[in-house]
């Protein structure tokens, strides 16, 4: 296995080497950009990125409708000249929120793992007080908090080491709190195909990588987060071990903003050992037509936005092509709006809608009886917006997978 794996996919931009001279001013990251095309108020990341930056010069400049940036990082994949433009339009957002202050409402979001560690310890009453329209209403009215469906809880993902140790391969399951408190199958999944692949398999102890506290403007708190997981996963990389997730935002979090956000020094060796798991089943060949099942079913594909900005091309999808009789339908890929905690906030609510009804269209052209997609959270809004069943790829090939 190769020690790391640097430069197999994007470069990833040095903020202090960045000038605002590298826009080239071709508008290409506009034409890509998702809220860009359904919010005529969005001034798009040309100007929310670098135009901002070259104003901010003299003087920080805030700008009300940054907060309507996904961070869904299409325009950064497009840019030809390597501008951080997600960067930059999160840095114009959380000057914003530090002159507003920021609303309970993002606070609590941002807090993503304490509140769903109490809301998955008692499972059931949660999900059952969630249900309830009397509550979403009321959250509607005093919070802000769409009326709309919202994650289920499990009681928390316990993992107990039953497959190989002191195998040739061994990995670090980095499950973020999708995987810890909601989707608690696709991580009992994942254990289960490295296992069956004859892969060690370690859980260690971790924080919420740190997505949603930076979407919600709790910067120093995402920092935080990502102290304790580079000091757990640096230990465990010198062992040898490589760092897996299944949630396409860990994922991106730990390649790439610990190290362009927080500038801390363990991260760019940790981002070499990190792997999306499709990727790392993928790279290493792990998995072949003939162990796996046949499996009669015709799935959509659904690519997140956060598994392309990986820039790794599509691990599951080629994966998912290796079960004999399974049908996938794939198009292009278009965003789904949900964005992690975006599609939950009322006023956006409308631009997050907006931006998936052209992917829920296509699933309900393509007559499918359920969606593959990476993400937790895209698999609500596409549970959502097509009354579908959705899974994890790793669910479909635990199934497929003998042994
Ligand atoms: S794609 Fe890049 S170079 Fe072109 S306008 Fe956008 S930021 Fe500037
Ligand atoms: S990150 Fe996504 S939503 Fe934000 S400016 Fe770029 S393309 Fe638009």
């Amino acid at each position: 296995m190769p020690a790391g794996h640097a430069g197999r996919r994007w470069n990833v931009v040095h903020l202090h080497n960045f000038s605002v001279d590298q826009c080239l001013k071709c508008s290409t990251c506009n034409t890509v950009c998702p809220v860009y095309a359904v919010n005529e108020k969005y001034p798009g990341p040309k100007f929310l990125g670098p135009e901002t930056a070259r104003l901010k010069k003299s003087k920080p400049v805030a700008h009300a409708a940054a907060d309507y940036c996904t961070g869904c990082r299409q325009c950064e994949l497009v840019c030809p000249n390597g501008v951080p433009i997600t960067h930059l339009a999160q840095e114009a957002k959380n000057w914003g929120k530090k002159q507003k202050g920021i609303p309970l409402r993002d606070w609590i979001l941002g807090h993503n793992q304490w509140v769903s560690s109490l809301a998955s310890r008692v499972a059931p009453l949660t999900n059952l007080v969630l249900g309830l329209k009397l509550v979403r209403r009321l959250g509607e009215r005093t919070l802000g908090l769409k009326n709309r469906p919202f994650p289920t809880y499990h009681r928390p993902f316990s993992f107990r080491h039953k497959g190989v140790r002191n195998a040739e391969r061994k990995v670090a399951f980095f499950t973020g709190c999708y995987g810890r408190y909601n989707g608690t199958g696709v991580a009992q999944s994942v254990v289960s195909v490295l296992e069956k692949c004859g892969v060690e398999v370690v859980v260690p102890p971790q924080k919420c990588c740190g997505v949603p506290m930076l979407s919600n403007g709790l910067i120093e708190e995402a920092k935080n987060n990502a102290v304790f997981n580079l000091k757990v996963l640096h230990e465990l990389v010198e062992q040898g071990f490589q760092v897996v997730t299944s949630c396409p935002s860990c994922a991106l979090s730990l390649k790439h903003d610990y190290a362009l956000h927080f500038n801390l020094p363990q991260a760019a060796q940790v981002a070499a050992h990190v792997y999306d798991i499709s990727e790392f089943l993928w790279h290493h060949g792990l998995l072949q037509e003939q162990e796996l099942k046949p499996l009669k079913k015709r799935f959509f594909y659904h690519q997140p936005c956060h598994t392309k900005a990986q820039g790794m091309g599509s691990p599951a999808k080629d994966l998912l092509s290796l079960i004999p009789e399974l049908e996938l339908a794939v198009r292009e890929q278009k965003c789904c709006g949900q964005a992690g905690t975006y599609g939950f906030k009322k006023e956006k609510y409308d631009t997050s809608w907006a931006i998936a009804s052209p992917l829920f269209q296509d699933v309900a052209a393509c007559r499918v009886e359920g969606i593959v997609t990476e993400c937790g959270m895209c698999s609500l809004q596409l549970a959502h917006g097509t009354g579908k069943n959705v899974f994890h790829p790793m669910e479909i090939l635990d199934q497929s997978l003998k042994g």
